[in-house]
């Protein structure tokens, strides 16, 4: 039998390929940051066999791990660089975090359901992403204290662009996130300047909703 590091790293490079550069994903840095990063961990391990799928997975709590290829193309727009430190609002499984962790100098880490962070934060410590940074709390606000921040991601889908957030971004700094109602977004990618903020739209888009201060309200 085929050794399972060595079935799901072909698995990987299979996903790369089919799902990720043929839709036109070609930094280099990214791509090899999908072929090295074990997806299949950040799932239940009942999905474990679907989990280089070309389509999202339950994660539990009602939330959700993003396609490959969204992942890819959101990473992609933050155009990241190995000095960078980044934002991610929506931790989840925390697919996305240890995505950036391989590209970028440091990242930190917001999300909202207790236990989901718990979880996350484990797999960090267990996959030793020491470059991981995770807190407990709504995102929305973002991490005053580490900020400004060279890139910022919201991987849950928001009402309206987080002027919070915006904030928090260095001039030069680049942020990419969901903007729309709850059930479609567009994906929005931000450039900061020292004029203000220039949008452009990369298409549609699905997510889960961005709960908090800067997000839709609970109920
Ligand atoms: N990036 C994740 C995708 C998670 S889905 C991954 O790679 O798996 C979106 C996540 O955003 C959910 O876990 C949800 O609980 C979280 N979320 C929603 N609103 C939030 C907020 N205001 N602050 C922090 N996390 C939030």
């Amino acid at each position: 039998m085929l050794k399972e590091s060595v079935k799901y790293e072909r698995r990987r490079s299979t996903m790369v390929r089919e799902q990720i550069e043929s839709r036109g994903v070609t930094d280099s840095k990214v791509l090899a940051a999908f072929r090295k990063v074990p997806r299949h961990l950040f799932v239940s391990e009942a999905l474990r066999d679907k989990a280089y799928g070309d389509f999202p997975l339950p994660i539990g709590e009602q939330q959700t791990i993003s396609q490959p290829y969204i992942v890819a193309e959101m990473t992609q727009a933050l155009h990241l660089s190995k000095e960078d430190r980044v934002l991610e609002i929506g931790t989840g499984s925390g697919y996305q975090a240890a995505i950036l962790a391989e590209i970028a100098f440091r990242v930190y880490t917001i999300e909202r359901i207790y236990t989901l962070f718990v979880k996350a934060r484990k797999l960090f410590d267990r996959l030793h992403y020491h470059k991981i940074l995770a807190r407990y709390s709504d995102g929305t606000t973002g991490w005053k204290n580490e900020s400004p921040f060279d890139a910022i991601i919201v991987t849950a889908g928001a009402p309206e662009i987080p002027e919070s957030l915006v904030n928090q971004l260095e001039i030069g700094g680049r942020m990419v996130l969901p903007v729309g109602n709850k059930h479609t977004q567009d994906l929005i990618k931000l450039y900061k300047n020292e004029n203000g903020i220039r949008t452009t739209n990369l298409g549609g888009c699905r997510f889960v909703k961005l709960v908090g201060e800067y997000g839709w309200r609970e109920k």
